[in-house]
């Protein structure tokens, strides 16, 4: 990943963010350089999808105190696809439990691509991580509810929460998923024939596929994220969503697993959870500091936004928001030079 983002003002974490008009400026920065970039392909293996404007492209940063920062086509809608993932293990935690949805989902990276059957057969039958698509299929599984229909009205719900405004289906995406999501068809009977899920998996296909579908903007995942980087209360609603230690499995899930195959070399370069989507999304959550939404929806070959990479890595240089990034602490001189060694008068050397 070319993150060209060396010569950045600050790359340790202050614990709080600069003032609104100097995060305008790196955002504005951040923009130029990954505008800069064209490589990657629009995804087309939903066909709809590949109608995308390859060129459109928007970066949103939404605080905990509520204050968001756009730039770009930031109110583009286009599909949530992958990123729902993060927000629906949430809702399911939150209702299940850390243990329960631990055991049945996982939480470890397959190193595969995010819909291989091969990683199922590895590894007996488990899902390993609910960011993939066995994991999220098994894990939309668990939503609450009696019908499918209550289960899709439960995710959409809670979705919303997230976004604080009531998400729509693209039912364009709905159906052009719908009829070219073989192979996430066959991932669920695979899980169902392992007794992973226990609904009927056409159904459980059908509520994730509708998830992926949710229509959305740059502005609306900078808040979904803002809500996870908040303890889970919604800055701009003042809705609580999730309690906190929700927020904390979330984040420590979307570390591991959240950019596919490629997660070690974004935690490495970026240091922040993120979630991506094949339409061309992409949230990272700064813990107690902000979220960053993006869509441009040319991606890499795992099927993460290029431009969206670039920005954000950007971000979280020149923002200080890398959670692994630390400076010493300034010492006062006393502690920082050693004391006179005791030793010396008490072994009467001295007098
Ligand atoms: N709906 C898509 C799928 O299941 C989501 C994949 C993604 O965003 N990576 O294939």
């Amino acid at each position: 990943m070319d993150v060209d983002a060396d010569d950045v003002i600050q790359s340790v974490s202050t614990g709080r963010m600069p003032p609104a008009p100097q995060v305008d400026d790196i955002l504005q920065q951040a923009y130029e350089r990954a505008e800069r970039h064209h490589e990657g392909r629009v995804a087309d293996y939903i066909p709809v999808l590949a109608a995308a404007d390859p060129d459109a492209f928007g970066v949103c940063v939404a605080g905990v105190d509520g204050v968001r920062h756009s730039i770009g086509d930031t109110g583009v809608r286009f599909s949530i696809q992958s990123i729902s993932k993060a927000f629906v293990y949430a809702l399911v935690v939150e209702q299940l439990g850390h243990q329960r949805v631990l055991d049945v989902v996982g939480v470890n990276n397959t190193g595969l691509a995010f819909n291989s059957v091969v990683a199922i057969e590895l590894n007996d039958g488990h899902p390993m991580n609910p960011m993939v698509n066995a994991g999220a299929i098994a894990t939309t599984a668990l939503m609450p509810g009696r019908s499918a229909e209550a289960q899709w009205e439960a995710v959409r719900e809670g979705l919303s929460r997230f976004a604080g405004r009531r998400l729509e289906l693209d039912a364009e995406v709905y159906r052009s998923e719908s009829d070219s999501n073989q192979r996430n068809r066959a991932i669920a009977q695979l899980l169902q024939s392992y007794g992973r899920i226990d609904r009927d998996p056409a159904d459980v296909v059908d509520v994730y596929t509708r998830q992926c579908a949710l229509s959305v903007d740059a502005a609306d995942l900078a808040v979904m994220a803002a809500t996870l980087a908040d303890g889970g209360v919604n800055p701009v609603s003042g809705e609580r969503v999730v309690s906190q230690d929700v927020c904390r499995d979330t984040l420590a899930v979307l570390a591991a697993n959240g950019l596919y195959e490629r997660s070690g070399e974004w935690l490495f370069e970026i240091g922040l959870p993120g979630k991506s989507g094949v339409a061309g999304g992409l949230v990272t959550i700064a813990p107690g500091k902000v979220g960053v939404g993006t869509y441009a929806p040319r991606l890499d070959s795992a099927g993460n936004s290029v431009r969206g990479q670039i920005a954000t890595a950007y971000l979280s240089r020149a923002l200080g928001l890398n959670i692994f990034a630390s400076a010493p602490q300034a010492r006062t001189p006393a502690i920082d030079q050693p004391t006179a060694p005791m030793i010396t008068d008490a072994e009467g050397l001295t007098s």
